[in-house]
């Protein structure tokens, strides 16, 4: 609700002064338990910064985290480790997060032991199991990580994700270090999972071709704002915002025939630190127009359940 995070950065040593970087601005969002939302935009749009908020790395400037409605910055619950157990991360290069110098299987038990859950034997029991659930051989399980493939890897991480039987896990780039067919084969696995055990995914990344293959909401984000959300088959076949339709039109689609015609994306997102006046896509869009460098465009509901900021629509 309304999460908005600023960094000082410094803009010149001496004299030292410093300027408020905002890189996520008012986000308010919800994700239905059971489901995935999809967060699409391009590198330094905030997305990443949202997801560390979501999980307790980063605490916000403004706004909160509710878990079932609970506030969690506000109350502290991130200190608490049930809180913390129920909402877990997977990276995009599983190489970085793994430790080298641990066998896989304590890699995968790392939290059950920290948590202490269960008998040791229990543990033993689990660790075997999000083996098997995740795809990872159990003759694997005295290997060390950088014995695996990229993908092997990402199993690995999410066995780690799962160890403590999360409700929400925030899926930053998962897929993205990955050959396209290793892709398909992890975002299968993610929705096996959902599936099987019920998680909830907010499925981070910058292609959505990837994200429609996992989302049942998209959430489409520009320098720090949500621009577009909807459900995913109507953002996909009904893309309202101007940047929604310019990165779709990047996607290669099945039957050219139909869809949005090509719209070319203008130049390079603007400096988070600087960033233009009114909306913030107006240097960008190729329907700006006066209105637009001059007040910010509210959300506008077009359809069901699709909101857009932007000042080509009105509310329905
Ligand atoms: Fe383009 Fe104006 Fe809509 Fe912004 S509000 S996306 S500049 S038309
Ligand atoms: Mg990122």
């Amino acid at each position: 609700k309304n999460l908005t995070r600023d960094f000082e950065v410094r803009t010149s040593r001496l004299p030292a002064r410093t300027t408020l970087l905002r890189a996520v601005d008012h986000v308010s969002l919800h994700v239905d338990q059971g489901q995935t939302l999809g967060l699409v935009g391009e590198s330094g749009c905030g997305k990443s910064t949202l997801g560390q908020m979501v999980v307790g790395l980063v605490p916000p400037t403004r706004g909160d985290v509710c878990l079932q409605g609970r506030p969690l910055w506000d109350s502290g619950s991130y200190e608490e480790p049930h809180v913390r157990r129920k909402i877990q991360m997977i990276f995009q290069d599983p190489s970085s997060s793994l430790n080298p110098r641990m066998r896989v299987k304590k890699i995968i038990g790392e939290g059950l032991d920290i948590h202490r859950m269960g008998s040791r034997a229990q543990r033993t029991a689990r660790v075997a199991a999000l083996m098997e659930m995740t795809g990872i051989l159990p003759e694997h399980g005295n290997r060390y990580a950088h014995e695996f493939s990229g993908g092997q890897r990402q199993r690995i991480s999410l066995a780690r994700a799962l160890s403590l039987d999360p409700q929400l896990i925030v899926c930053d780039e998962p897929v993205s270090a990955l050959d396209v067919s290793i892709q398909a084969q992890i975002l299968n696995l993610l929705v096996d999972l959902q599936k099987n055990l019920g998680l909830t995914y907010i499925f981070i990344s910058h292609d959505l071709a990837v994200v429609r293959k996992v989302s049942h909401r998209v959430a489409v984000m520009y320098l720090g704002r949500i621009v577009e959300i909807a459900d995913g088959n109507d953002l996909y076949e009904n893309p309202c915002h101007p940047y929604t339709r310019a990165l779709l039109a990047a996607v290669p689609r099945p039957d050219p025939r139909r869809g949005v015609p090509k719209i070319a994306l203008a130049g390079e997102i603007p400096s988070p630190l600087a960033p233009p006046s009114g909306c913030v896509f107006h240097p960008r869009c190729p329907r700006a127009m006066d209105i637009c460098s001059r007040n910010i465009p509210g959300d506008m509901e077009v359809g069901p359940g699709h909101h857009v900021k932007c000042f080509l629509f009105k509310t329905v």
